[in-house]
């Protein structure tokens, strides 16, 4: 285990971060510090009879703009520590991001695994409506979203107990993001985190200069790819790699890991985790039993995409990855962090790359505000105005295109299209703006301090610019 909290870890990378920076101290206290948190526990009664007492937080860490956003998770592992460095990290999130919300997060301490689907919505309703009652939850003021152990099912139940508590209130679908299409979820919010590394990784491995140094060709073809959690994130992060060219050599769930030099075929893997209830055993792979070994496989990329504090000072000597995508929030440790920068590796921040999630819960919450779904408005329009463009090269040039040719490239966004450019752009267009605060410090710094640079800059601007601070 690390020796220091999480919230510890994440304010020693801000602090390093701050020192570079020539910011006011009393401005920079403010930006570091969590603005409030919200403990409560409630009494739960199972489907058996009994009485269980369920502990739950919520934390806003900061209200430099408003609503705060964050997601709720469900881990036996959640604590207030946990809970205020993963608001912490959101605030930061967001501004790298440029999405206008300051950072939140919740979590009830429960294995969800061990609760019935009726004992799961008890407490999910419960937890909301003790946010609703202390303010901590609604369009304008705190939007949760989905996290480890949670996901649309769970959202859904949110904005349900929301909507019964809010009557009349026109915005409530917007109180929370994630959700279900049926309930005003925007297409592509699943797999959204998932796409934002893809983006991400594909966008750091595209630098000739940056591949050279770690002895690798740009691009993703052919990349040896380890992932350590195979839910919502790990899973999508793995499968748009895999469909870009990069090979799957190790998947690692809490139950074990396998390994194939050769590759493994991700769909075949969860198949076969669904008929048999493991990924051990996968015909043509390795067995590792002790899952967190699949961390130091031979591999170019590795991607934690389960937890915080795995690679930690203990096992970092032993990870041999060129490059670790933080996929999760925090997974490694400050002092491993040193280890593998020591080393030469390449880490790609959690700050900035999973960031696609709270991305795409921006076009949700703006969607809900609008009433409108994206493209609906423009859709029709734009294939009309394709059609006449190539009815015209068709006059001007006599080539004839097929149906099938006139439906391609007359095709115009839907409301996925519209999310997923909107993600690549956010994505593409951070990663730049990360890497050229690095170059602005002759390339001395890391990527993960160059991205708190690039968020402490953004948040002191919105102080400066209420005047209270220098
Ligand atoms: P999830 O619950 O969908 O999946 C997590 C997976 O990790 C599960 O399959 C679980 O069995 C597995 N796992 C747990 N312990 C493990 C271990 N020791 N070794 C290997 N696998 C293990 O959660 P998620 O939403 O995918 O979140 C994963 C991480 O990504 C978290 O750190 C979360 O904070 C972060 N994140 C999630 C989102 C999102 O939109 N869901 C957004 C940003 C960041």
């Amino acid at each position: 285990m690390p020796s220091q909290s999480f919230l510890e870890q994440v304010s020693r990378s801000f602090d390093r971060a701050a020192a570079l920076t020539d910011h006011d101290p009393g401005l920079l206290t403010q930006i570091r510090n969590c603005n409030s948190v919200y403990y409560f526990s409630f009494p739960l009664k199972r489907d058996d009879g009994s009485l269980e007492t369920i502990e739950a937080w919520r934390a806003e860490h900061s209200h430099h703009k408003m609503p705060t956003k964050g997601g709720i998770r469900y881990s036996t592992h959640v604590s207030e520590d946990e809970v205020m460095a993963l608001a912490t990290l959101m605030t930061y999130k967001c501004a790298i991001v440029d999405v206008p919300f300051g950072g939140a997060k919740g979590g009830v301490k429960i294995d969800p695994r061990k609760y019935s689907r009726n004992e799961l919505e008890k407490v999910t309703r419960r937890y909301t409506f003790e946010l609703v009652k202390k303010n901590f939850i609604g369009p304008g003021v705190d939007v949760p979203a989905p996290d480890y152990g949670t996901g649309p099912r769970e959202m859904s139940w949110i904005v349900d107990t929301y909507n019964s508590l809010s009557a009349g209130e026109l915005n409530s679908t917007a109180c929370v993001t994630g959700k279900p299409v049926a309930q005003g979820g925007i297409r592509g919010r699943t797999e959204a985190t998932g796409r934002g590394v893809f983006f991400g990784v594909r966008e750091a491995c595209s630098v000739p200069e940056d591949m050279a140094a770690l002895g690798l060709e740009p691009g993703l073809a052919g990349k040896r790819v380890v992932v350590q959690g195979l839910g919502n994130v790990g899973y999508h992060a793995a499968l748009f790699l895999q469909e870009a060219g990069a090979v799957l050599v190790g998947l690692a769930e809490y139950e074990g890991a396998i390994h194939a030099p050769d590759g493994l075929d991700l769909q075949a893997v969860v198949a076969h985790r669904r008929d048999t209830g493991s990924i051990l055993g996968f015909p043509g792979a390795t067995d590792i039993v002790d899952s967190s070994q699949a961390l130091e496989l031979d591999c170019d990329l590795l991607i934690p995409a389960a937890l915080e504090g795995q690679i930690t000072a203990e096992n970092a000597d032993r990870i041999r990855a060129k490059i670790v995508a933080e996929a999760a929030n925090g997974p490694t440790t400050f002092d491993a962090d040193a280890i593998l920068l020591k080393r030469g590796c390449l880490i790609i921040p959690d700050t900035y790359l999973n960031a696609g999630g709270v991305t795409v819960s921006y076009f949700e919450w703006v969607k809900n505000l609008s009433h409108l779904r994206f493209g609906r408005m423009s859709k029709r329009f734009d294939q009309a105005a394709y059609r006449r463009l190539l009815d015209a090269v068709e006059k001007i040039t006599g080539r004839e295109f097929t149906e099938r040719e006139l439906a391609g490239f007359s095709r115009a966004a839907d409301e996925e299209d519209l999310v997923n450019s909107g993600l690549e752009e956010t994505m593409v267009s951070a990663y730049q703006q990360v890497r050229d605060v690095r170059q602005r410090y002759d390339n001395e710094i890391d990527l993960r301090t160059a991205a708190f640079i690039n968020a402490i800059d953004k948040i002191a601007l919105c102080y400066q610019d209420l005047g209270i601070f220098p």
